[in-house]
């Protein structure tokens, strides 16, 4: 069977199947090659330092390096495979993170909008419910 003419990162022959007729695997194919590069253009729009959306995206080029890899023959199907089950127990840990300085924020809101309250009650007079709230 034919292979793709391109060139892996690692500087070898790609072994991919050249697709649609060409000389060129998906990952080599120079209108595919466009097509990526403007899926990857979208996916830059990240967040600030350290947020968990820089952190996705992050993770989101690991894992296309790695299908990328698989696909060209550098890296074999089964390390592929664990390395990205491995990638994708990095991803339950961030969006476990995430989950919790979500709470974490909804909590300091919900202290602070109670805080307010006990404010306000605080020139009520001593009448019962006046506690209600808590010190
Ligand atoms: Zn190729």
């Amino acid at each position: 069977m034919a292979k793709c003419s391109g060139i892996t990162r690692a500087g070898g022959a790609c072994k991919g199947i050249p697709i649609d007729g060409s000389q060129w695997c998906y990952v080599h194919h120079p209108d595919h090659a466009e097509e990526r590069r403007r899926h990857g253009s979208k996916g830059g729009k990240r967040g600030g330092r350290g947020r968990p959306q820089g952190e996705l995206a992050r993770l989101q080029s690991r894992f296309e390096e790695l299908a990328e890899s698989v696909l060209e023959g550098t890296v074999e199907r089964g390390v592929g495979a664990v390395a990205g089950q491995l990638l994708n127990g990095a991803r339950a840990c961030l969006r476990d993170a995430m989950a919790a300085r979500e709470q974490e924020e909804l909590l300091a809101r919900l202290e602070a909008l109670e805080e307010g309250l006990a404010a306000n009650a605080g020139g009520a007079p001593s009448g019962k419910g006046g506690q209600r709230w808590g010190a």
